[in-house]
């Protein structure tokens, strides 16, 4: 893991040597396209356009310092940026598969990558198996001879199972077959999956990397060879690029993104502490919990447990749920995480949607986002509500 020096340095300092001007903070450089003067210049452009300025669809200064400290915040040689979280993840899955070929997930993946693997991939002939991530045996047991890709998500943000990302790193390895991680609940501070061996890391960087929001965009991470490889196939063909002036929103939330981690790292252990004592409280999920069966493995593999738990109220009465989550002030209902604003998103509102699959928790099961507010505030905004449902 980093110290915060090395974060400053990557955050503050990193790709932001010859700023045009003396500029301060990275400049937008809003532009399409670039000009030369000379046949060969524009041919040398020509030749990598992930690596040139030629179209800033391939590539563009202000988000090439985004990706150049988004690396190094991984620990990866290189990053793509993408419009969102989950066109990392597909750029991601699509690179490795091909017609025929076999993927295992984790259960209970982030819903879009779910759909990707369950409906989508289908149709080209990629098929998934679903396993229980906590045991290698069963990940081991749907491994077939075209088995080409294992997706983890550890935690996953309704329930916070963790994988252990080593053996799972290191059982790949040893198949041939290539890693994928949804790093998004622990941000690139807490948790650096290409430490524990594993191929490619994606984040939702709508989450805690822009944390202010107001961006959706994606992460993605990994060698040299794989990130340039798909730099130039699914990144310029499926061209669900990151513009100039959102990477410039995005390199300011980076800015604050340790202190912004800290408090609500803070924060959320007081939120922990004071709801796992409350005995309204049916259960409560976070990695972190001492009572959870997998806290070795979340606490060898994670520094913090920042922001997201779940928690379940005693009581499955609608009315009651209902009255609970509307009677929050400072907790919003939304989806989403990562900003200033605590958030609640409780299971209930997606049951009973016309068309739509009944999600697999019960209606009692809400997932909360501490934000930047005081932890007081909050705790004491929970209580009254619960006082609803007793
Ligand atoms: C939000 C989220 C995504 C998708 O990210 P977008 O930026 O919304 O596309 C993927 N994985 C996890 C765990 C998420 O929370």
């Amino acid at each position: 893991m980093s110290s915060n020096s090395e974060w400053s340095d990557i955050i503050n300092y990193l790709g932001e040597e010859d700023l045009p001007y003396g500029s301060m903070v990275p400049p937008i450089v809003q532009t399409s396209n670039f000009h030369y003067k000379t046949i060969a210049e524009l041919r040398k452009a020509f030749s990598n356009e992930w690596e040139s300025h030629l179209y800033t669809r391939g590539n563009n200064p202000t988000v090439a310092i985004l990706r150049r400290k988004l690396a190094a915040l991984e620990k990866a040689d290189d990053a793509i940026i993408f419009s969102s979280g989950i066109a990392s993840i597909t750029a991601a899955i699509m690179s490795v598969v091909s017609a025929g070929d076999h993927v295992i997930c984790v259960n209970h993946p982030y819903s879009w990558t779910s759909h990707l693997l369950k409906t989508y991939l289908p149709k080209f002939g990629v098929m998934t198996s679903f396993v229980n991530g906590t045991s290698m045996a069963e990940i081991d047991g749907a491994k077939n001879s075209n088995t080409k890709l294992l997706v983890l998500e550890s935690p996953n943000s309704m329930t916070f199972e963790v994988q252990d990302i080593r053996a799972c790193a290191a059982w790949a390895k040893t198949h041939n077959v290539t890693t994928l991680i949804d790093n998004s609940y622990a941000s690139p501070l807490y948790q650096n999956p290409i430490e524990m061996g594993i191929d490619l890391v994606a984040h939702s960087g709508s989450k805690y990397i822009n944390g202010h929001s107001d961006v959706v965009c994606g992460v993605l991470c990994g060698s040299k060879d794989l990130i340039s490889n798909i730099a130039s196939n699914e990144y310029m063909t499926f061209g669900s690029i990151v513009h100039p002036f959102e990477a410039f929103l995005i390199l300011r939330g980076l800015r604050t993104l340790p202190l912004r981690m800290e408090k609500i790292s803070r924060s959320t252990k007081a939120v922990f502490k004071a709801l796992k004592e409350d005995n309204r409280v049916e259960s409560i999920y976070f990695p972190f919990d001492p009572d959870n069966s997998q806290y070795d493995l979340a606490r060898s593999q994670m520094s913090e447990c920042p922001g997201l738990m779940s928690i379940r109220l005693r009581s499955e009465d609608e009315s009651l749920i209902t009255a609970f989550c509307e009677s929050l002030k400072y907790f919003r209902m939304a989806v989403s995480w990562g900003g200033h604003e605590s958030l609640i998103i409780p299971v209930l509102a997606a049951h009973q949607i016309p068309g739509k699959s009944v999600p697999a928790l019960p209606i009692n099961h809400i997932r909360l986002y501490v934000g930047l507010e005081e932890p007081e505030l909050l705790i004491n905004d929970l209580r009254q509500a619960l006082n609803q449902v007793s």
